[in-house]
């Protein structure tokens, strides 16, 4: 994908915005989150400030970034030498007069909202917005859709290269080094989180941190890694055995699969991300496991890790094609170690497409 695409296609979500802030009667909008900019103007700096108006794109920055934001964006540019760029931004607010000046609620600080109510005019209504982006985020464009999927292929080709120097005596941080290694080497920018790598009893924390210990022998080992690739996340989660799997083993990762499969199985548009989270939970129930299921069933993905919609018990929005979601039901039993399954999955018109290629059948190495 060219530049120019990338430009192109950051304008036409602007535009598409543009139509909301009429509905609500916004003259401007103030953008801070930084992953919110970059979708709106491809702009990949680490500080930067955007002002949208119904007819206008202005994107503030700091002089490091003059030649990359001109390169990334098609906002107009103010290169901000001195100060914070939030002064600017007033200064410039000033003289353009907004009556309605929308900003994100869960993104500006508190420091910057008092800072605009004291230096705007009163005749500026300060109006808070609460995830309008995050919203039009949510269904994918056939671009992200191939970005993620290249992200999901490298983690997976990441996940086959480790594994192969899984050993007994290796420890979970050096298999987490490799996992990570392996992800730069194929293309990813970097990790989409901290890789999770768990052996043994230390597996029946959901979100372990890999220890400086060896990952023995007949134990579970769960590998829960992400790559970022393109500006864009990937997620799965594999439970293998090392050494002899028992059958106590083979029982509950069989049950954890069926939860993750069922979950699959009932995704079309339409349906209720709630009702995925529930068909996980019922069949985990049926095995008698469904208190040991403590987390919700899974997740948005795309420029972040963790994006709407959130496939748990209370969500009540329903699922349209062109979300790209995960699904990971798992266990946890204290002393003894857990099992989560996930993958990446793409709502589609008609059910979904498991992007996710590594195979699901109990890995035993
Ligand atoms: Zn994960
Ligand atoms: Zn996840």
């Amino acid at each position: 994908m060219t530049k120019s695409a990338s430009r192109d296609e950051a304008a036409s979500r602007r535009a598409a915005l543009t139509s909301r802030l009429i509905t609500e009667k916004l003259d401007s909008f103030l953008i801070t989150s930084p992953v919110n900019m970059r979708y709106l103007t491809g702009f990949t700096g680490s500080n930067g400030l955007l002002w949208l108006t119904p007819t206008s794109a202005r994107l503030f920055t700091d002089p490091r970034y003059t030649t990359q934001a001109a390169a990334e964006s098609s906002a107009a540019l103010s290169i901000v030498k001195k100060g914070p760029l939030l002064t600017e931004a007033i200064a410039r607010l000033k003289r353009s007069k907004p009556r309605r000046l929308g900003f994100e609620k869960s993104h500006l600080s508190y420091e910057s909202y008092a800072k605009l109510t004291e230096e705007l005019p009163k005749s500026t209504k300060l109006v808070p917005l609460d995830g309008w982006v995050e919203e039009a985020r949510r269904v994918k464009s056939a671009t992200e859709i191939e970005r993620i999927q290249e992200s999901v292929v490298t983690n997976s080709l990441a996940f086959d290269r480790a594994l192969r120097k899984v050993r007994p005596n290796l420890t979970e941080s050096e298999l987490a080094a490799e996992i990570d290694y392996q992800q730069r080497k194929l293309g990813a920018e970097g990790t989409a989180f901290s890789t999770i790598v768990a052996a043994g009893e230390h597996s029946a924390l959901p979100h372990a941190r890999p220890r400086s210990e060896a990952i023995g022998l007949n134990r579970l080992l769960l590998l829960d890694m992400g790559a970022q690739q393109h500006g864009y996340m990937s997620d799965m989660t594999r439970t293998v055995v090392v050494g002899k799997a028992t059958r106590r083993m083979r029982q509950l990762y069989q049950a954890v699969l069926d939860a993750q499969l069922e979950a699959i199985d009932a995704i079309r548009p339409g349906v209720l991300c709630a009702e995925i989270d529930r068909r996980a939970r019922i069949t985990l129930k049926r095995h008698g496991l469904d208190k040991q299921f403590v987390h919700s069933t899974g997740h948005g993905l795309g420029l972040e890790i963790h994006e709407s919609p959130r496939l748990g018990r209370t969500e009540t929005l329903r699922l349209a094609p062109g979300m790209v979601i995960t699904i990971e039901p798992g266990v946890y039993l204290p002393g003894e170690g857990g099992i989560r399954i996930e993958d990446t999955v793409l709502v589609t018109g008609s059910g979904c497409d498991v992007l996710t290629p590594t195979p699901k059948d109990l890995l035993v190495i």
